[in-house]
């Protein structure tokens, strides 16, 4: 059974702890994440975007899915679905009616009477449901499913008022942070993320957690980071490995054996990544 993720994100504000959301592609994906957090006996978030839903059929699909695998792979672990960047009221609704047990409403490209509005409306429905909501303030930028923006930055009134006013569960702000592959690391403003984890007593939210330095992300973590997205890099290396593959194994055709090539590098970053999230579990 998939598990509701307000409790143990708040146990990991009060220990201190990160809980990881890994982006989910396909039924492969699930697979090597489940599998993986399994062995490391860690809670994991499988994230999905809106367009990996469309992609993978609808949001009853991602859910059949996901709970199947559950059953079918013996997990034990919590396994919590989460919305990644809901971008309407609509969406939200149609992820909580399906089974998610998590949501995020991306209104931060809205001015914060909107972004309050519309979070609130989310907020209300998923209350009687037991579903945990994110939301964002200030916005993180980069490039996420081909779409650019810039970051502004998270200004520290605008979050505790919409924190205050919205009751949301999650706040992701945006501190420096970008999504997508990036030429540079960016340097993460920790004083802010500090300032706002003094004020605001909810779960903070890292995005685009790829290509940042271990360093940075256990600092995040030190001052207030409970829950760290993490995509790209999975894709990266997964493409990488499979385009080698079919470079040296031109005759395969099987489809299996195709995408399978880039699951083992799917696993090695958890693996990798663990370290970060999992050290003496925090
Ligand atoms: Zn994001």
């Amino acid at each position: 059974m998939l598990s509701s993720g307000k409790q143990i994100l708040m146990d990991a504000k009060q220990k201190g702890r990160c809980i990881p959301q890994f982006n989910i592609n396909n039924l492969e994906w699930v697979k090597a994440i489940m599998e993986t957090f399994s062995i490391l006996d860690y809670p994991v978030i499988l994230g999905v975007s809106e367009s990996s839903i469309k992609y993978m059929g609808g949001y009853n699909t991602v859910v059949g899915l996901v709970e199947g695998l559950i059953k079918d792979l013996k997990i034990n672990i919590p396994i919590i679905l989460h919305l990644d960047h809901g971008s309407s009221i609509e969406s939200c609704i149609k992820a909580i009616d399906s089974g998610f047990t998590s949501v995020m409403i991306d209104a931060s490209s809205y001015d914060i009477d909107t972004n309050i509005e519309i979070t609130s409306k989310v907020v209300d429905y998923a209350k009687h449901k037991d579903v945990m909501v994110e939301g964002e303030i200030g916005h993180i930028g980069g490039s996420e499913d081909g779409i650019k923006s810039n970051i502004t930055y998270t200004n520290v009134l605008d979050a505790i008022r919409y924190v205050n006013e919205t009751n949301i569960d999650l706040l992701a702000p945006a501190i420096g942070n970008k999504h997508g592959v990036k030429d540079l690391e960016p340097q993460l403003n920790i004083d802010l993320l500090k300032e706002l984890n003094e004020k605001i007593k909810i779960p903070l939210v890292l995005h685009g957690g790829s290509g940042i330095s271990d360093e940075q992300l256990i600092k995040t973590i030190e001052n207030g980071i409970n829950k760290i997205n993490i995509n790209t890099e999975l894709q990266v290396e997964w493409s990488k490995k499979v385009k080698e593959y079919i470079i040296n194994n031109n005759e395969v055709y099987d489809p299996r054996k195709i995408i399978g090539a880039g699951i083992p590098a799917i696993k090695d970053i958890i693996i990798k990544k663990s370290n970060i999230f999992i050290t003496n579990k925090r």
